[in-house]
């Protein structure tokens, strides 16, 4: 799954978009998906309708309508094909303050009208550096947990450790896959064993097969890379 982030466009996303179009075979049986910009999702549907990749958009509202200006509802994104949505991304969780409640309230939104919400969870390089990774993927999967097994099997989850978003600094495959076993672990006790758990954090075409090897990682969450159609469709081939 591509997360286009703040980038893009028109000219820019039909040479992307027309890209993975071309190569799409080469990307075999994997499911292959963009998370664009708001307004760059007629373009994707327009561009993408009736192919084997599917798109979505990288945050929505918790509301369903009404006065809140600037925010987009889960009804609108399914008007315009959207079959995914990120919730929880850590640059909404550091830069619009938003709390492991509200993506969990954001997580059923999503359920509500019919989308599928990947839920981004991870820590920060200070987390991790003292050893508290364990404790904060616990907090921030807790009250999306709570939303119950029905929910929960609905959703895919992406780790995606913020020391290794857009720095060029992965996770080791092993280290990747010791958070992946935990979360599965969660995930397991909840009685949704076939959840799936996507990586993130400078996946590239050149680590992607190893990270890709590792038992509990299913996929991943793209960000960089993702805007070059020949470099993303080789992570996804891998
Ligand atoms: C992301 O934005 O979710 C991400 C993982 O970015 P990048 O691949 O650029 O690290």
């Amino acid at each position: 799954m591509g997360n286009w982030k703040m980038h893009g466009s028109l000219a820019k996303n039909a040479t992307l978009l027309t890209g993975l179009c071309a190569g799409e075979a080469t990307a075999g049986h994997c499911e292959v998906a963009v998370c664009v910009p708001f307004p760059y999702l007629a373009q994707a549907q327009a561009e993408l309708s009736g192919g084997a990749i599917s798109w979505g958009a990288q945050d929505l509202s918790v509301h369903e309508q009404g006065a809140f200006t600037g925010e987009v509802a889960g009804s609108m994104l399914a008007d315009f094909g959207c079959k995914w949505v990120l919730v929880g991304h850590s640059e909404r969780r550091a830069l619009h303050a938003e709390s492991d409640q509200l993506v969990a309230d954001k997580a059923a939104a999503a359920l509500k009208a019919g989308l599928t919400p990947v839920v981004c969870i991870g820590e920060t390089l200070s987390e991790q550096e003292s050893g508290q990774t364990a404790q904060v993927i616990a907090r921030q999967l807790a009250p999306v947990l709570a939303l119950g097994a029905d929910s929960v099997a609905k959703m895919v989850f992406a780790y995606e450790p913020v020391w290794a978003i857009g720095t060029g600094r992965t996770a080791t495959p092993e280290q990747a896959q010791s958070v992946h076993a935990a979360i599965r672990a969660s995930l397991v006790d909840l009685g949704v064993p076939q959840v799936r758990i996507l990586y993130g954090g400078s996946v590239k075409a050149s680590n992607a097969a190893s990270l890709f090897a590792m038992s509990d990682i299913d996929g991943a969450l793209v960000g960089g890379a993702a805007l070059v159609a020949e470099e993303f469709l080789r992570i996804a081939a891998a």
